[in-house]
C-alpha cells in the first residue's frame, strides 16, 4: 500500500530529496492540512528541514501535480496528496474541518454549464459548505437549556 514516492518524483523529473519525501509522506497520512501543519509534521521527523524548505517543496510538488492545493473561501490553503480524481470537499463553516466527497460524475467538468459562452470548459469548482457533526452537536441552539454545566 505504500506509494513509491521516489518513483512519483522521478516521473515528474523532480530530484528525490529528503524534504520532498517527508512532505509526501506527511500528506499521505494527514490529508487537508495547512502549511503550518505540514511544517510541524515534517519537522517532527526531520528537525533540520527549514520552514522555507517546506514552502519550496509544497510549491514544487503542487506545480508538478503530485499534490493538490485547495483553498476554500476564507480559509487557509490546505494540501493533499490525493490528486487527479476530481474529488470535491465539504467544509465546516464553524471549525473549518474538511472531508472528501467523491465526484458523482467522476470526471471534470462534472456540471454542465447552462451556457458555455463559447468557452472550452474543463472544470467546475465544487465546494460543499455546511456544519460538521461535532459542531452540529455542540451548537444546537434550541437544546442549550439541557446541556450540562452551563446553567
Ligand atoms: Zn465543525
Ligand atoms: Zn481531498
Ligand atoms: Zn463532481
Amino acid at each position: 500500500m505504500t506509494p513509491d514516492f521516489e518513483a512519483q518524483l522521478r516521473a515528474v523529473s523532480l530530484r528525490v530529496t529528503r524534504p520532498r519525501l517527508a512532505v509526501l509522506s506527511a500528506l499521505r497520512d494527514h490529508p487537508h492540512v495547512d502549511t503550518d501543519a505540514v511544517i510541524d509534521l515534517v519537522r517532527a521527523d526531520h528537525p533540520t528541514v527549514s520552514h522555507q524548505a517546506v514552502y519550496d517543496v509544497l510549491r514544487a510538488l503542487t506545480d508538478a501535480g503530485l499534490i493538490r492545493r485547495i483553498q476554500p473561501a476564507g480559509a487557509t490553503a490546505r494540501y493533499e496528496s490525493r490528486v487527479a480524481d476530481n474529488h470535491h470537499h465539504v467544509v465546516c463553516r464553524s471549525c473549518g474541518a474538511i472531508a472528501d466527497v467523491e465526484c458523482a460524475a467522476g470526471h471534470a467538468p462534472c456540471l454542465t454549464a447552462s451556457d458555455d459562452h463559447g468557452f472550452v470548459i474543463d472544470e467546475a469548482e465544487v465546494v460543499y459548505w455546511g456544519v460538521c457533526p461535532d459542531c452540529a452537536t455542540s451548537t444546537k441552539p434550541t437544546e442549550s437549556a439541557s446541556s450540562e454545566g452551563t446553567r
